[in-house]
């Protein structure tokens, strides 16, 4: 059988690094099941070019001019281009996990070109919904999501013949991130280093901060509604704090169906590349018997006003979720850059979201305009803020 030839987008962050480690473990254990023909990243030259030598792609994409420049002097008989997209000519699979809006064109150009779409990069299916919907039905287009919750609910959906009729409910299941259990007045002086110190997951810096307003859950809220078609008043949250159960679907009668595992992002990664199958690489396994307990809480929706923001958003639709994505990725950057405080993040999506237009996005470009728009803004907050 020939390999199955991977892209992967985003290649030297959090998701990229252990999409390489499933695919060695992969092929250590049945030599040439995965083929990794194209690497992408924003501007991590020197990151990329040990990939590269690694698992000799046909291309590699770098977006910043001098950072490619460099690639390109390093790999010679490599093709090393501008665009991000270019990734998804080669392969039979795209791993998107490029972070934020900037992943917004590797899950078009996927969908487009009807292949399989790994996709970590949730803000592009929150921003571009009304955009992404209608390229699933090109023919050979598939969106498996790589996130723990959604791929933990794509597993629950499997186990029903008729899930689109049968779900009553899907439960999606939160860490509660570094502050759960604080209050408002204690969080006043949350630190970056603090909102980067994540209980029980391994990620990003952005996707980190996300996790500890629980604006994260709330965009899951979305990209679970655009994902299943689920209407938001059937998806709820739950706190988990052992993240041992990544979601659950409860069906009509009342039966819930969930999915345990430990928590390790290369699962959800092994899943989308080897699905319909199960690949044969388990990064850890439940040990039962140490497993003392598992807790479930309802969410603090006065303290982490973020989550409601979201299910607003959602609710609204067009490109109200698209202001929203943008307007927590500014808000994000200024906190981590030390110039606003972690509290005043919901304060700029909620200042933004004020000014929507309610428009719907027709075109890509629609959507561009749409998260320019709203970043304007977010920044115009910012400075008066700080003046
Ligand atoms: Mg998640």
């Amino acid at each position: 059988m020939s390999p199955t030839r991977v892209a992967i987008a985003g290649s030297t962050g959090s998701i990229g690094t252990q999409t390489f480690e499933v695919i060695e473990a992969e092929n250590a254990r049945v030599p040439g099941s995965y083929e990794i023909v194209a690497l992408a990243v924003g501007s991590s030259s020197a990151a990329v070019i040990e990939q590269a030598r690694r698992c000799s792609p046909r291309l590699v994409a770098v977006v910043d001019e001098s950072a490619r420049r460099e690639v390109a002097a390093a790999l010679a008989g490599v093709e090393v281009v501008a665009e991000l997209a270019a990734v998804v000519g080669p392969a039979d699979v795209v791993v998107n996990g490029v972070v934020g809006f900037a992943g917004l064109a590797v899950t078009i150009e996927t969908l487009r070109a009807g292949k399989r779409l790994a996709l970590a990069n949730k803000e592009s299916l929150i921003a571009a919904g009304p955009i992404v919907q209608p390229l699933r039905s090109v023919p050979g287009a598939e969106l498996v999501p790589v996130d723990s919750e959604h791929c933990a609910l794509h597993q629950c959906l499997r186990s029903s013949v008729a899930a689109d009729r049968e779900v009553a409910r899907l439960l999606l299941t939160a860490s509660g991130g570094p502050f759960r259990g604080r209050t408002a007045a204690d969080l006043a002086g949350v630190t970056v280093a603090a909102a980067l110190a994540h209980p029980t997951w391994s990620m990003g810096p952005k996707i980190t901060v996300d996790s500890s307003t629980l604006m994260n859950k709330g965009l899951e809220v979305i990209e679970a509604h655009e994902l299943y078609g689920t209407p938001y008043d059937d998806i709820d949250v739950v706190v988990h704090p052992q993240s041992i159960v990544h979601s659950m679907v409860e069906f009509t009668d009342g039966s819930t169906v969930a999915q345990l595992s430990l928590p390790d992002m290369r699962l959800p990664i092994g899943y989308a590349l080897g699905y319909p199958d199960r690949i044969g690489s388990p990064f850890g396994r439940i040990d039962w018997t140490a497993l003392e307990r598992l807790d479930f809480e309802a969410p603090d929706r006065a303290t982490f006003r973020c989550l409601d923001l979201a299910y607003d958003a959602g609710r609204c639709g067009g490109t109200a979720p698209a202001w929203l994505s943008a307007a927590n990725e500014v808000a994000v950057d200024a906190f981590l850059a030390g110039n606003l405080r972690w509290n005043e993040i919901p304060d700029v999506c909620v200042g933004v979201l004020a000014m929507h237009d309610g428009a719907t996005p027709h075109t890509v470009d629609d959507v561009i305009d749409a998260d320019a728009q709203a970043r304007r803004i977010a920044r115009d907050l910012l400075s008066k803020r700080s003046t």
